[in-house]
């Protein structure tokens, strides 16, 4: 194998750059060449692919979003569009495909590889919300955006004596919410996974307030619903004064951590490793610390699962 291409593509996350720069540079300290495909699949079946050097990925491991910009690409899941797209890497002379993105994009490398295209997926959401990897690039980066978020509104929520509704990213998976709800204390944690009960939220805040609580923060992931719906609810409910925040997609900019920098690097790397010993149709991930890779049909097949151990705790630290 001589040349290999790199493409980001579905949501971006904080953290994709120092991926980008990893796959890049462990490919060249290797002796391959790398090819760039901007907007993802979209790019992928335009040709829009360039060389990339080493200084290329220079100045851009603290950098949110993507260099290689992202899309998404209907046509790519038709077998019509994968086919114009390993025409495309054909032409460049390209023999195999790292893929930075989260479970749509590994749909996707799935298919190239089925077609004999080699490709290795490297997760990249700020959900969290892929099995096989204990956690994803660009989780740790948006998870500190929401603290950091929160602990403001905590300083307003706190002077005003009010309660705070914060709605968070999560549409099926509520690793975020969760998260962010036990590093900053939260009254109330709802994400997808687990059913809530207004009483219970309720009772809870009745109890914080009835001993001189000053505020209240309740998480709402947005795939539980609209934050605005539960904070009315609330305020009606409990008679206390209410009002929400959604945070939306400030929490998917920003520098990466240096927690994110590093998962990056090490994915990044060991997917070009991969693809070197003849590995493909894998996706890259880290559990208990260690790379690991699985095959990525057996990993999307199975669902991504919350930690239910820590979302009990944080109904038992709340109290
Ligand atoms: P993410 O990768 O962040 O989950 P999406 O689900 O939007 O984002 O997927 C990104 C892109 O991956 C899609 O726009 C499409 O081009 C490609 N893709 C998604 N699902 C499939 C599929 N089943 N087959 C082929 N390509 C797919």
């Amino acid at each position: 194998m001589k040349r290999i291409g790199v493409l980001t593509s579905g949501g971006d996350s904080p953290g994709m750059n120092a991926a980008i720069r990893a796959v890049v540079r462990k490919a060249i300290y290797h002796n391959l060449e790398v090819y760039g495909i901007y907007y993802g699949y979209s790019g992928l079946i335009n040709g829009d692919i360039k060389k990339l050097e080493l200084g290329s990925v220079g100045d851009i491991i603290h950098r949110g979003g993507t260099m290689l910009y992202t899309a998404r690409c209907e046509e790519f899941k038709t077998e019509q569009g994968q086919l114009k797209g390993i025409e495309q890497l054909k032409k460049f002379g390209i023999e195999a495909l790292v893929v930075i993105g989260g479970d749509g994009s590994f749909q996707g490398a799935k298919k190239l590889t089925e077609h004999g295209f080699p490709c290795i997926g490297v997760p990249g959401t700020i959900d969290n919300d892929i099995p096989g990897t204990d956690f994803t690039v660009g989780f740790d980066t948006a998870l500190n955006t929401v603290i950091d978020a929160i602990d403001k509104i905590r300083d307003t929520a706190t002077s005003h004596e009010r309660t705070y509704v914060v709605e968070v990213m999560g549409r099926d998976a509520g690793d975020i919410a969760l998260w962010s709800g036990l590093a900053d204390g939260a009254e109330s944690i709802l994400i997808p996974e687990e059913d809530y009960s207004m009483e219970d939220i309720v009772a809870r805040l009745k109890k914080g307030h009835e001993r001189g609580k000053k505020h209240s923060i309740i998480i709402v992931a947005e795939g539980v619903g609209s934050g605005v719906e539960i904070g009315k609810q609330i305020q009606e409910s409990a008679n206390l004064e209410t009002r929400v925040t959604v945070l939306g997609h400030i929490q998917r900019g920003g520098s990466p951590t240096a927690a994110d920098r590093v998962l990056a690097s090490r994915l990044g790397a060991y997917a070009v490793e991969l693809l070197l010993q003849g590995e493909a149709g894998k996706m890259v991930g880290i559990e208990k610390n260690e790379l690991v890779s699985h095959g990525i049909e057996e990993a999307l097949s199975r669902k991504h699962k919350i930690d239910e151990r820590m979302y009990q705790l944080s109904k038992e630290l709340s109290i």
